[in-house]
């Protein structure tokens, strides 16, 4: 059976299914029969004990001293402890909780209690009680555990969605693949699995009840096709695909160390978008010049602890020090909209893209963005760094920003601590940014063009919604004029401009951006070696000339058929 999805991540996989069932069965809320309650206090106790096997299961493998070992440690000594067992059991006898019910409530009343001490370590550790409570009562509710610790090596994982935060907590190494229910092209799920290159398909109607794990499957992460039970001629077709995207990956490396430019020697700066050290490490490999954007929320949401500024202080200075030289530039926290973080307590909005996000959330919540903001200027006293920050509309929201940036300088003055000169620049992602931009131009250094969100909110149409795939795509004439107003905005007040926004990962896009005039790119992770290849084929003047014909043109077909001719 072939179903059809959404092509997100390219490549082909080939493997086993591994099913996350939704949870739709809701907790129940009657009171408990007087008779039932034995039977359920030991349901709980079962649960407990096959939830405890299988953590120290997984921890096997660990190293005793690593960080993840400790958590897992940390789990089973909760887990185990004879006086929340006790809590629980009388939660079910008195008050007649279901067993799922008892959890929930007595570990969410644990995990405030922690919240309420107010230390950064505490906090953190009061979300992995919520998540460990949460794993309890999926396994009270379905009888499984979530569990990837002993998944196949060639696992396909099939969902209904995954966030993003529950993405970077997934066992990356043993994922060959990746099929979701729902999601568009720049939901940020989307964006990780291409930085991880894990083929992924979204918007793929698959029946997750009727699909068993282990069931082999195939997937074509590049016509958008999942293949439940493939025939052999299928197969043999999936792995003839997987030969040719090999073959052209090899022919690419010939561009790793040279300069992104066209062929005429018309030279762009080509950076790398990264939500971690790791993939900082990765650069040189991949051929990016350093990093345009840094997602720095990406580290908050990996399933460890909440880094405190001292932790982030580490990073931060390791990433200085891991570029030697090579820009850096680091966007703070961009939390909300599909950035959720539970740990924080988030409140959840109406519209959370419209709501409180990027800094509008920083600027709410000052203890959090200071503790980053004084982490970034102390790491700056190791290297050059930029800094940009998310959704900033209107010069008042920079002059807000700026004032905190002051107030930490004059902290970190005042305790002796060293600190850097940062470069400042926004993510120009919203329609009124870009009408702003003489407002604000006059107190940045750069700019960088978000796309992903530009798109979003010139078209009102939420980027995580497969429905305006094909209809709003950011190659559209729209986005397009509105690039080029920002471009032609930050060239008269002599303002270098760079692309973070996926647009910039599109081969088929690159001689229309350098056309209008952009300085930078900083592109998906494994984008690089196809961007310097489709700039090589370039003259500078043939770029600027499309660039002409692409903003008279009034129709989003026509401007893809546009582009598609001319780098054919
Ligand atoms: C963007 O909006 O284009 C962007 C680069 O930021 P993010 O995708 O993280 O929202
Ligand atoms: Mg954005």
């Amino acid at each position: 059976m072939i179903i059809k999805g959404i092509a997100v991540s390219a490549g082909i996989a080939l493997g086993q299914a591994k099913v996350l069932k939704v949870l739709d069965n809701k907790l129940d809320y009657h009171l408990l029969p007087l008779s039932q309650i034995k039977d359920e206090q030991a349901r709980l106790d079962q649960a407990i004990t096959k939830l405890a096997s299988q953590i120290r299961l997984s921890g096997q493998h660990l190293d005793p001293h690593s960080e993840h070992y400790q958590l897992i440690e940390a789990d089973l000594i909760l887990l185990e402890d004879e006086e929340l067992v006790s809590e629980l059991h009388e939660a079910i006898a008195k008050q007649q909780f279901s067993a799922a019910l008892a959890v929930e409530r007595t570990f969410a009343k644990h995990a405030q209690a922690m919240r309420e001490i107010n230390t950064s370590y505490l906090s953190s550790r009061a979300q992995d009680v919520l998540s460990l409570s949460q794993r309890l009562i999926n396994l009270l509710l379905t009888g499984e555990c979530v569990e990837f610790s002993h998944l196949h090596d060639h696992a396909i994982v099939i969902a209904k969605d995954i966030t993003p935060a529950e993405f970077a907590s997934l066992p990356l190494d043993k994922i060959k693949g990746l099929v979701l229910q729902t999601g568009g092209i720049t939901s940020h799920t989307a964006i990780l699995a291409r930085s991880a290159a894990i083929p992924t398909l979204m918007s793929c109607p698959c029946d997750l009840n009727r699909l068993l794990d282990g069931t082999k499957v195939g997937l074509n992460a590049l016509t958008g096709e999942l293949f439940i039970e493939p025939t052999e001629d299928q197969v043999a077709e999936l792995t003839s695909a997987r030969q040719r995207i090999e073959a052209q990956k090899s022919l690419l490396a010939q561009f790793k160390d040279k300069a992104t430019q066209t062929a005429d020697g018309h030279r762009i700066t080509l950076l790398a978008n990264v939500g971690s050290l790791s993939e900082i490490n990765l650069l040189n490999e991949v051929g990016a010049e350093g990093v345009g954007l840094f997602r720095t929320e990406f580290m908050f949401m990996n399933g460890q602890p909440l880094p405190d500024e001292e932790q982030q202080y580490q990073i931060y200075s390791d990433a200085v020090q891991l570029l030697d030289g090579k820009v850096l530039t680091i966007r703070t926290l961009d939390l909300g909209a599909d950035k959720d973080l539970p740990e924080l307590g988030m409140t959840k909005e109406e519209n959370p893209a419209l709501g409180v996000r990027g800094v509008r959330y920083t600027l709410t919540h000052l203890a959090l963005f200071s503790a980053q903001l004084r982490a970034i200027l102390r790491a700056a006293n190791h290297g050059h760094i930029r800094l940009m920050f998310p959704m900033v509309n209107q010069v008042e929201d920079l002059e807000a920003v700026l004032a905190q940036i002051e107030l930490c300088k004059q902290a970190l003055n005042e305790e002796e601590q060293g600190y850097g000169e940062l470069e400042l620049g926004i993510v120009v992602e919203t329609p009124a940014a870009v009408l702003n931009l003489p407002s604000m131009l006059p107190l940045l250094n750069f700019i960088s063009i978000g796309t992903n969100d530009l798109t979003q909110y010139a078209m009102a149409a939420d980027r995580t919604n497969p429905y305006f795939i094909d209809k709003y795509p950011v190659l559209s004439p729209a986005i397009i004029k509105l690039l080029a107003q920002s471009i032609r905005c930050a060239q008269e007040h002599k303002i270098p401009v760079s692309i973070c926004g996926e647009l910039g990962s599109n081969p088929l896009a690159t001689a229309l951006l350098v056309g209008l005039g952009v300085d930078e790119l900083s592109v998906n992770i494994n984008a690089p070696l196809e961007i310097k290849q489709a700039l090589s084929h370039w003259q500078y003047e043939d770029c600027v000339t499309l660039a002409n014909q692409a903003l008279a043109v009034t129709r989003i077909d026509e401007l893809n058929a546009l582009l598609r001719r001319c780098s054919s």
